[in-house]
């Protein structure tokens, strides 16, 4: 190879590593990941939905130690087909019916590549303001088609921020009552506080309450029963209660579920946050799954009661269209939480934060750092509109009802519990198909 021919080669290569985002190369490169993504889901109910892979299956075919030299994005590609996808399972394949949906949209995906286009890193109003106003803007939108309580929204003194994961949201609420309760009685009675719960509530719960320092031995699961289709019934809360305050502890903290992980039971709202009302408790609803399908009228009884809680929260990420992660949280007092995630270095001091007209969202959350995530849900709201997101829920709800209603024609299966959703729990019934 002639040195001239070499030079060009070497010239080439470092265009790229000092203009990383070359518009043109962007262009090119872009487009075949487009053409990557649309075959994907062209061809997504090919493969197995589960992967068919042996654990370290991936360290056999890929090399030792990371390349040397540049290597074209055909290539890579290449790679990703042979080696990554016979790996993956296939979430968004229409025959994957494992956990709960995680609903990928074009609207999702183009919002996350628009997302990542502009890669702010918006910890406050001045380090992006329209990443931290359109998230305002989307979560007052989406309140409102919750019809949430005005009390729940910026309109209302409220309001909502984007979190990663209902595990995230249910810390930072957690950790935010906590505080409140030790500001009044003193640090030092941290070990008395106890956190409520059902043996259904998400394990996020138990996970939150170990970070936030409380006392494992007051973690209450509280015992639910079929015949309470798996609700927290507002009597066993109260006795529970009832027991600790006489052992001298202090309740501070229900968590209560719209639509359990098991089957999607849903816990009376209304009498429950009654009950920690008197108790000073602050009351955190989990919606992650079920909470988008009350964006549909006949489904919004199911929240009846949050207007007495302290907190909401739902995953767009699961049934709305929205790719991970995107969980939704609403908060009644702001304040409170701020209170206990802020922190206001030197080299972050700026005007809009000191005028205290804007939302710095870093201290709504655990990280500093945080992901342009609105404009995907945004991007979701607008393509898809509110006519055409019931249309989709109830599309599924209507799927499940059918379903159930065959199983439940059908003697060698019964249903376990009624259907809230679009989940339907049945199970063989091993008399019968023994007899077969
Ligand atoms: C899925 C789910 C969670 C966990 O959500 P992450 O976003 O993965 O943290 C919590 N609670 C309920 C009711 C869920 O369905």
């Amino acid at each position: 190879m002639g040195s001239l021919q070499k030079d060009h080669e070497l010239e080439n290569e470092m265009v790229s590593v000092t203009n990383p985002l070359d518009s043109e190369e962007l262009r090119r490169q872009g487009h075949m990941i487009i053409d990557f993504i649309a075959d994907y889901y062209k061809n997504v109910e090919k493969y197995p939905v589960r992967s068919q892979v042996e654990p370290g299956y991936l360290s056999k075919r890929l090399p030792e130690s990371a390349p040397n030299n540049p290597e074209p994005i055909e290539k890579i590609l290449q790679d990703v087909q042979e080696h990554i996808v016979p790996g993956i399972t296939h979430w968004q394949s229409p025959n994957y019916f494992a956990y709960f949906p995680s609903s990928g949209s074009i609207a999702g995906i183009l919002g996350e590549m628009l997302s990542t286009c502009f890669n702010v890193v918006g910890f406050n109003w001045m380090s992006s303001p329209a990443a931290t106003e359109l998230e305002s803007i989307v979560m007052d939108w989406l309140g409102e088609m919750l019809t949430l309580p005005k009390p729940f929204l910026f309109s209302g003194n409220g309001g909502g921020v984007l979190q990663g994961t209902t595990c995230e949201a249910i810390l930072c609420t957690l950790v935010a009552a906590r505080d409140q309760v030790l500001r009044n009685i003193g640090r030092e009675n941290i070990t008395k506080l106890v956190v409520y719960g059902s043996d259904q509530t998400h394990s996020a719960i138990q996970k939150a309450a170990q970070i936030a320092g409380i006392n494992p031995n007051n973690f209450r699961a509280i015992r639910t029963t079929k015949s309470s289709l798996f609700g927290l019934t507002p009597d066993s809360l109260l006795s529970t209660i009832k027991s600790d305050v006489e052992a001298g502890l202090i309740p501070f903290f229900l968590c209560a579920t719209i639509g359990t992980t098991s089957t999607t039971a849903v816990d009376p709202l209304g009498p429950l946050c009654k009950i920690a009302k008197k108790h000073s408790i602050w009351v955190h609803v989990d919606a992650a799954y079920a909470g988008s399908a009350c964006i549909c009228p006949e489904f919004r009884h199911f929240l009846d009661g949050v207007e007495d809680a302290d907190s909401f929260s739902l995953n767009a990420h699961k049934w709305f269209f929205t790719t991970l992660d995107c969980c939704c949280l609403w908060v009644k007092d702001p304040s409170a939480l701020i209170k206990s995630l802020s922190t206001y270095p030197e080299y972050l001091r700026n005007k809009a934060s000191e005028s205290k007209l804007v939302v710095d969202y870093k201290d709504w959350q655990i990280t500093l750092s945080r992901r342009f995530r609105s404009m995907k849900l945004w991007l979701v709201l607008r393509s898809y509109g509110v006519t055409n997101l019931r249309m989709f829920l109830r599309s599924h709800v209507k799927m499940a009802k059918t379903f159930e209603e065959l199983v439940a024609s059908d003697k060698r299966f019964e249903i376990v519990v009624p259907r809230n959703f679009a989940l339907v729990c049945f199970r063989a019934v091993p008399s019968v198909i023994k007899l077969r």
